[in-house]
């Protein structure tokens, strides 16, 4: 599978950068992992308007789902518009949530029309765009989130979305060819409690653990250094992705 870093942000935008959007192309389609204010943008520089099969949100903070809106408005009005709708997968009560969205933001039903919406259950696998993705509940301060485990059939993809520390995000990139970690923080300790990000250093515990064979780190305002020999995201980066095992 072809992985291409859309947008990669943290809550505020790096200088002319999209937030979060990971695009996953296999045999079976295209998938996007979260739609951040830019990233529709940053598609329509490739195509007139993004050919998507899905899109899966791992939670409502805006710089993960904020181009969702500009999508519905350019489904509805775009001059040559069709009427595809793009799977949208979102946790358990986020149709709910969509449709209040929509009652402030346009009206009640404007995801659903522009979209197929899907509610995913934790740890229970759905498939999306020809992709196995798999959702883990993450600690992100007390917001409902996730991070996405994808695999088709052969490589597999762990994405932890926004997350503090925790096992359970070891045990989402579990053995995967590429972990795809942010990286929000300078320091773990500068961070609130509930824990809802992570440092450097704490992404790289977490990825040496897991086992993963790859670590690409994310969600890192530009302001903050590097580890040494660790690969930095960056808007534009593409990634082919084979099973190394
Ligand atoms: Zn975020």
């Amino acid at each position: 599978m072809k992985l291409t870093v859309i947008g990669c942000s943290p809550a505020w935008p790096n200088p002319g950068g999209a937030h979060a959007g990971y695009l996953l192309e296999g045999d079976g389609g295209r998938l996007l992992l979260d739609c951040g204010p830019g990233v529709l943008a940053r598609l329509r520089e490739q195509e007139a308007w993004p050919a998507m099969d899905a899109i899966a949100i791992t939670h409502f903070h805006l710089d993960h789902w904020g181009d969702l809106v500009p999508w519905v408005w350019g489904s509805y009005y775009r001059a040559g518009h069709d009427d595809i709708r793009p799977a949208l997968w979102v946790h358990e009560g986020g149709r709910a949530l969509l449709e209040l969205l929509g009652s402030n933001l346009g009206f009640p039903d404007m995801f659903e029309r522009a979209f197929e919406l899907f509610e995913y259950g934790p740890e229970t696998p759905f498939a999306a765009a020809g992709f196995m993705v798999t959702a883990i509940r993450l600690p992100h301060y007390t917001l409902e989130t996730y991070g996405f485990r994808v695999t088709n059939g052969t490589a597999t993809i762990a994405y932890s979305g926004d997350t503090g520390p925790s096992e359970r995000l070891t045990e989402l990139a579990r053995d995967a060819d590429v972990f795809v970690c942010e990286a929000t923080l300078d320091r773990g300790v500068d961070d609130g409690e509930p824990r809802g990000h992570l440092s450097a250093e704490e992404a790289l515990d977490a990825y040496s653990r897991s086992g993963a064979r790859s670590l690409l780190l994310t969600h890192r305002p530009a302001e903050l250094p590097v580890p040494d020999g660790i690969e930095l995201a960056h808007d534009g980066l593409v990634r082919v992705v084979e099973s190394s095992s």
